[in-house]
C-alpha cells in the first residue's frame, strides 16, 4: 500500500482529478459540499494496472487550510503536483512545490490538467515554466503530464507513469515503530471513539496496547478499517481509521500520535536543521516566533539561531525551537515552520535532536555534534542511501562518505543482520565495490517490478518462449549493470529463468488457443504439400507469432522473410549440401534444386540461410564448408 498526495493551488482540478482516477469524490462531507471547498483532508484509494494498491490524499489548495496539507503530507509515498494548463503555476503552486521540496518528497508526477481548455502550443508553453519551476527542487526530474478530467484525455497514461513512480520506491519502510500522527477525532455510534491518519514505521493489530503522545495515555485497539474495509492488520503506507478503548473524544486532539508503547517521548525543545525556501520574504531573525508543523501537530515556537545572525532566505543553519505544548516528534522527523501573519511557509527540514539540553549560541562543540547526529550512525547512512533503490559500493561509498574499508565492515555487519543484501546468488564473504547492495525491502520491490514486467510481456506476446532482456531492462528502466545482477540473482532464487538469451517466469508456456492450434496445424498441413517448395509465408498469409512459436518448438525452420520448411524436410536438404559439400568440394544452387525438386528460389533462400548460420560461404558459383 503508498500513499499518494495531490498538492496545487485552489481550484486547478486536484478534487476532479481524484473523482475521475477513482470514482471518490473527495469533496464529500456535507460542509465541503456547500462550500465546494475540502475542509479536511479527502480519502480515496484506486489499484493501479500491476496490482499496486494506492491511498489518494486529497489536500486542499487554500492557503487557510494549508496545516490540513502537511498533516497528510508527512507520509506520502509520492505526489501529484496538479497545475491547471489554462492558468500555470500560481502562487500555492511554489508554496507547495517548496513544502514538498522541504519534506524531501522527491517521487511524484507534474499533472496539468484542463489540457480540453487549451491548445498544444499554450501547453508546451506552461510546461516549460512548469519544468523551470521545478529545477533544483527534489520534484526535478519527475514526468510531467497534461490529463483532461473532463474529457478522460491521459488518464490512462498518468495511471501507469504513477505506477512506474511507485515501481522505483520501496515499500513503505516498517521498522516495528508504528506511529499514526492523528488527523481527526470523531465518535462513532456503537463503536465509541475513532481517530484517522496515515500509518508509518510499523503495522498495528486489533487487541494491541498502544499509548497516545504526547501525554503517555494508554489505549487498546478496538478495531481497524483501512478504505471501507474491516481489517485484522494495517500495514505501514495505509490511511488507517482506529476505534480505541479507554479513551475518550475529549481526551484526543488532532496533532497526537499513537503509537507503541514505551519508546516515542513528548518534547517541547527540539534542534532543527533548518533550510529556508528561497521565496521567503524576509531572513528568519533571532528569538523569533513561528508556527512549527510537523505530523499533524501544529503548535507555536521561537527560534535560537545557533550558527547565524540571521538566516537569509536559501540559506540553512542550526536551530534550537522551543515550544509553546509538547510533541510527540523523533530523529529524522521532517518539519515545516511558517511565519504566523501572514502566514506563510518559510522554510522547514528534518528534526536533529529531539530532546537536546539548551545551547548557547554559536558554540564549535554543539554545531560539530549536530551535525555529526545528522549524518547518523554509519550503518543508519547506509540504509538511508539505500532507501532509494540498490546501489554498488562504489557509489555507496561516494553518497555516505563513508571509506570503503569501513564501509566494508558495517556492510558486512548489515549483511549478518539479514538488514541487506548483495544481489549475487553466491556473494563473496566481503562485497567488492562493483557488488550492488539493497535492503530485503528493495528486493522484494525489484522482484515485483521485474515479475510483474515479465507477466505484462507473456499476456502480451502469449506465444514467444520468453522477453528479450533488454525490453525488460528498458521497460523496468535499471542501468544494464544492476539488471544483470538482479537477473543473476532472481535467477538463483527460480523466480525467472534466463533461456536461449530469453527470459520468461518459470510457469510460462507458450499456449495455443483452440483457433491457434488450428492456424498452426493448417499452416503445417500447407507447408507440406510439396515439401521441398512450400508456398511463402506471404502467400499462407502466416501470422509471425505463429511462425515464431512453431520454429521455437522445433516444428518449422524459417529461412527468411518470406520461406520456411518443415523441419525433417530443412534437416534433410542441409544434410545432402554439407554432405555434398565434402564429397564433392562444394554445392550450386542448381544442384539443390534438381536433387530435391524444388525452385530456384527455395534452394537459393536456404544456402543463404545456410551462409548466414556460417555453416557455408560463397565462392563463385559454389557454396563450400565456411
Ligand atoms: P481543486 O480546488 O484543485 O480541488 O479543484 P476542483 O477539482 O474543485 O476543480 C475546480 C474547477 O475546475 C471545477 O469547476 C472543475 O469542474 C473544473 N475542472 C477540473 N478539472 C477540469 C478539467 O479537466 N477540464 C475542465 N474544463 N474543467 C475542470
Ligand atoms: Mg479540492
Amino acid at each position: 500500500m503508498f500513499v499518494v498526495g495531490t498538492a496545487g493551488h485552489v481550484d486547478h482540478g486536484k478534487s476532479t482529478l481524484v473523482k475521475a482516477l477513482t470514482g471518490i469524490d473527495p469533496d464529500r462531507l456535507r460542509e465541503e459540499q456547500e462550500r465546494a471547498m475540502t475542509i479536511d483532508l479527502g480519502f480515496a484509494w484506486l489499484t493501479l494496472p500491476s496490482g499496486r494498491e494506492i491511498s489518494l490524499v486529497d489536500v486542499p489548495g487554500h492557503e487557510r487550510f494549508i496545516k490540513n496539507m502537511l498533516a497528510g503530507v508527512g507520509g506520502l509515498d509520492a505526489a501529484l503536483l496538479v497545475i491547471a494548463a489554462d492558468e500555470g503555476p500560481m502562487p500555492q503552486t511554489a508554496e507547495h512545490l517548496a513544502i514538498l521540496d522541504l519534506l524531501g518528497i522527491a517521487r511524484g508526477l507534474v499533472v496539468l490538467t484542463k489540457a480540453d481548455l487549451v491548445d498544444a502550443e499554450w501547453l508546451a508553453l506552461v510546461s516549460e515554466e512548469v519544468r523551470e519551476r521545478l529545477a533544483g527542487t527534489t520534484l526535478a526530474g519527475a514526468p510531467l503530464l497534461s490529463v483532461s478530467a473532463l474529457t478522460g484525455q491521459g488518464l490512462p497514461e498518468l495511471v501507469a507513469a504513477l505506477d512506474r513512480v511507485l515501481a522505483a520506491a520501496a515499500p513503505p519502510a516498517d521498522s516495528g515503530r508504528p506511529r499514526l500522527p492523528i488527523d481527526r477525532v470523531f465518535t462513532m455510534t456503537g463503536f465509541g471513539t475513532v481517530v484517522t491518519g496515515t500509518l508509518t514505521g510499523g503495522s498495528l493489530r486489533v487487541g494491541d496496547e498502544v499509548e497516545v503522545q504526547p501525554g503517555d495515555r494508554p489505549a487498546r485497539i478496538r478495531g481497524l478499517q483501512s478504505h471501507k474495509r474491516k481489517v485484522e492488520t494495517a500495514a505501514p503506507g495505509s490511511r488507517v481509521a482506529v476505534n480505541l478503548s479507554g479513551l475518550a473524544v475529549g481526551d484526543l486532539r488532532r496533532g497526537d500520535v499513537l503509537t507503541t508503547p514505551g519508546w516515542l517521548r513528548p518534547t517541547d525543545r527540539l534542534d532543527l536543521h533548518l533550510r529556508m525556501i528561497a521565496a521567503a520574504p524576509r531572513p528568519l531573525r533571532q528569538n523569533e516566533l513561528v508556527d512549527f508543523f510537523t505530523g499533524a501537530a501544529e503548535v507555536a515556537g521561537r527560534v535560537t539561531l545557533l550558527d547565524a545572525d540571521e538566516l537569509a532566505p536559501g540559506a540553512s543553519g542550526w536551530v534550537q525551537i522551543r515550544l509553546a505544548a509538547p510533541v510527540a516528534a523523533a530523529r529524522g522527523d521532517r518539519y515545516i515552520i511558517r511565519q504566523p501573519s501572514p502566514s506563510l511557509t518559510i522554510g522547514g527540514g528534518a528534526i536533529v535532536d529531539p530532546r537536546p539540553r539548551r545551547h548557547r549560541r554559536f558554540d564549535q562543540a554543539v554545531l560539530a555534534r549536530l551535525a555529526t547526529l545528522q549524518q547518523g550512525t554509519p550503518a543508519e547512512q547506509v540504509l538511508q542511501a539505500l532507501a532509494a533503490g540498490p546501489l554498488d559500493l562504489k557509489t555507496l561509498s561516494e553518497r555516505t562518505g563513508l571509506a570503503q574499508a569501513e564501509l566494508g565492515l558495517v556492510v558486512r555487519d548489515l549483511l549478518a543482520a539479514g538488514a541487506a543484501l548483495v544481489l549475487d546468488p553466491a556473494p563473496a564473504a566481503l562485497p567488492r565495490p562493483a557488488d550492488y547492495l539493497t535492503t530485503p525491502a528493495g528486493w522484494r520491490a525489484l522482484v515485483e517490478a521485474l515479475t510483474g514486467a515479465l507477466a505484462g510481456y507473456h499476456r502480451q506476446y502469449p506465444l514467444r518462449p520468453g522477453a528479450p532482456r533488454e525490453e525488460i531492462r528498458s521497460r523496468l528502466g535499471l542501468a544494464p549493470r544492476l539488471f544483470d545482477r538482479a537477473i543473476g540473482l532472481a535467477v538463483g532464487q527460480g523466480l525467472v529463468v534466463d533461456e536461449e538469451a530469453l527470459l520468461r517466469l518459470p510457469d510460462h508456456r507458450i499456449a495455443f488457443t483452440p483457433a491457434q492450434a488450428a492456424a498452426a496445424d493448417r499452416l503445417l498441413a500447407a507447408l507440406g504439400a510439396p515439401a521441398t517448395a512450400p508456398p511463402s509465408l506471404t502467400e499462407l498469409a502466416a501470422d509471425p507469432e505463429l511462425v515464431a512459436a512453431l520454429a521455437h518448438q522445433g516444428k518449422l525452420v524459417r529461412v527468411s522473410e518470406s520461406a520456411a520448411f518443415l523441419s525433417d524436410t530443412y534437416a534433410a536438404m542441409v544434410d545432402w549440401a554439407l554432405a555434398t559439400i565434402d564429397s564433392t568440394g562444394g554445392v550450386t544452387v542448381a544442384g539443390l534444386r534438381d536433387r530435391f525438386n524444388t525452385s530456384r528460389k527455395h534452394a537459393l533462400a536456404l544456402l543463404e540461410h545456410l551462409d548466414q548460420r556460417r555453416l557455408t560461404r560463397r565462392q563463385g558459383d559454389v557454396r563450400v564448408r565456411w
